[in-house]
């Protein structure tokens, strides 16, 4: 008798505190109103959209962060945490929690909308070829028998695939790395989004970029697939953006 009397005081004292457990947890869009504040992943290796500057976070995409976060809180001065990520970071730290949303050069394709929602586009890249300024590719058809530099699960690692099969490809974490590359003859040319390598060669007589465009990349700020509600919040904040030309600003502001 006394073992059934505890047996049942130790599980009502489970099924009590299961019920005190079933509160509902909060969606990040509710958390991100409740608290007054967004965690955003970003890059700090891809100049003029993220980079850093005597230790503070500047670019397109950080800006972009700052106008969303006042779009959603509703408030002047909302707080806008920063994860710095690179490109191979960001499905990962989006779906473990890490951050509420990214905002990182990011481009929409089928592939990462398996795992990932989009908002809709709110800049359009296109890829082209880094080489050294003497260099005698003209295209990405005379890099067979060349070593051609990508980013780690960038666009740009599939592209090269699609596009120059024999090709040797070279990997790098981050672009500033992909750029070290080339600039030791590592690599012969970088492969990377146009504003990328505009920001990398930073107006250096060296280097050059190469006239085509191999893709169109649409930038988008990426959210967990279950965050339906505040995909819906950022889509209609950037197109508000759109419509009040801010976003133009930013483009004047960082695309120079
Ligand atoms: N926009 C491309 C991508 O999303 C390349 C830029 C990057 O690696 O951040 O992969």
């Amino acid at each position: 008798m006394k073992r059934l009397v505890l047996f049942l005081c130790i599980f009502s004292v489970f099924l009590f505190s299961g019920c005190a457990k079933q509160e509902k947890k909060l969606s990040t869009l509710e958390k991100i109103k409740k608290e007054g504040k967004i965690t955003v992943g970003v890059k700090v290796d891809s100049k003029p959209f993220g980079y850093e500057q005597n230790g503070e976070l500047k670019g397109f995409d950080i800006d972009l962060a700052h106008l969303i976060a006042k779009k959603i809180t509703k408030k002047l001065e909302p707080e806008v945490e920063f994860v710095k990520l690179a490109s191979n970071d960001r499905i990962f730290a989006l779906n473990s929690g890490e951050v509420d949303m990214v905002i990182a050069t990011m481009s929409i394709t089928p592939q990462r909308n398996v795992l990932v929602n989009f908002s809709r586009p709110y800049y359009v890249a296109g890829q082209a070829l880094m080489v050294k300024r003497k260099s005698k590719i003209k295209d990405i058809s005379d890099l067979n028998g060349k070593t051609t530099g990508i980013v780690l699960s960038s666009t740009g690692e599939s592209t090269i695939i699609r596009l120059a099969p024999d090709t040797k490809i070279k990997g790098a974490k981050t672009y500033t790395e992909a750029f070290s590359l080339l600039k030791t003859g590592e690599i012969d040319a970088l492969l990377a989004d146009d504003t990328i390598l505009y920001g990398l060669i930073n107006g250096s007589k060296r280097y050059k970029i190469l006239p085509r465009r191999y893709t169109q990349e649409y930038y988008a700020i990426a959210v967990r697939k279950e965050d339906k509600d505040l995909q819906h919040v950022l889509d209609r904040a950037v197109r508000l953006l759109g419509d009040s030309g801010e976003l133009n600003l930013l483009k004047k502001k960082w695309m120079k």
